[in-house]
């Protein structure tokens, strides 16, 4: 193993140390969350060694680079069942690929974008698991649906006949101090069980903490944790 690969490991290592410490603190089974490694930036070899330590959820952000290495992850590794998630911004000419290539979308916020990714997945694939994403900051430069649109645009999504709506995901506006993070996230598990309670029944999944604050979202529900700079160290772009 070269020593990136053991820097590597051992990120992984302490992350999932923190994730088992902070779904304990919860009273939640380590189970009960999934992490994605998002390895935007990064080379298809340090998915692989991610992958060669266990790891199986990947996310992109950006789509060429993402096309590319899911092609190189699976020449060098035929078979491997990793699962590729799409977190970026979508471009509307830009969807068929992510319909093609990626298992889950969690960056959906407008109905034209996902009636584009149902009619575009392919007929030999399961349906495409889809999350919205939601503006829960408020920010005027963020993406996401705002908060009083979502039921309307969870209505809609969901009668589309090739993906799968499985919950919600958040980038709220990032601050180190854990009290300030508190708010957007309890407020994204509010909307959460709101819409399950109002016919969603089978929402499995709210994806929400990063590397800054994945101990608060955990602590306020999520499921599903996305986690670039604790695993592969800061972005140079
Ligand atoms: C980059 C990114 C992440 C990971 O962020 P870190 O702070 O590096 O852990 C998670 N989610 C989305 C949508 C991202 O773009």
């Amino acid at each position: 193993m070269s020593s990136s690969d053991k820097h590597l490991q051992a990120n992984l290592t302490s992350l999932s140390e923190r994730i088992t410490a902070a779904a304990r603190r919860a009273g939640r089974p380590t189970e009960s969350v999934t992490l994605v490694a998002v390895s935007k930036t990064f080379p298809a070899e340090a998915v692989l060694a991610l992958a060669r330590c266990g790891q199986r959820h990947f996310g992109e952000n950006y789509l060429q680079e993402a096309l590319a290495k899911i092609e190189a992850v699976r020449a060098a590794a035929p078979g491997l069942p990793l699962v590729w998630h799409f977190v970026g911004p979508i471009q509307s000419n830009k969807t068929r690929p992510i319909a093609e290539h990626f298992d889950w979308v969690q960056s959906v916020e407008r109905l034209k974008i996902a009636q584009r990714l149902s009619e575009q997945r392919p007929a030999h694939l399961p349906p495409l698991n889809v999350l919205l994403q939601v503006n829960i900051s408020g920010e005027a430069s963020k993406s996401g649906v705002a908060p009083g649109e979502l039921p309307a645009l969870a209505r809609a999504v969901a009668a589309l006949p090739r993906l799968r709506l499985r919950g919600l995901m958040a980038v709220p506006e990032p601050t180190d101090d854990p009290q300030r993070q508190r708010a957007p996230l309890a407020a994204m598990k509010a909307l959460f069980d709101e819409q399950r309670a109002a016919g969603f029944a089978d929402w499995d999944t709210l994806s929400m903490g990063m590397s800054a604050d994945l101990e608060a979202a955990i602590g306020q529900g999520a499921t599903m944790v996305r986690v670039g700079t604790a695993l592969f160290g800061e972005r140079v772009r």
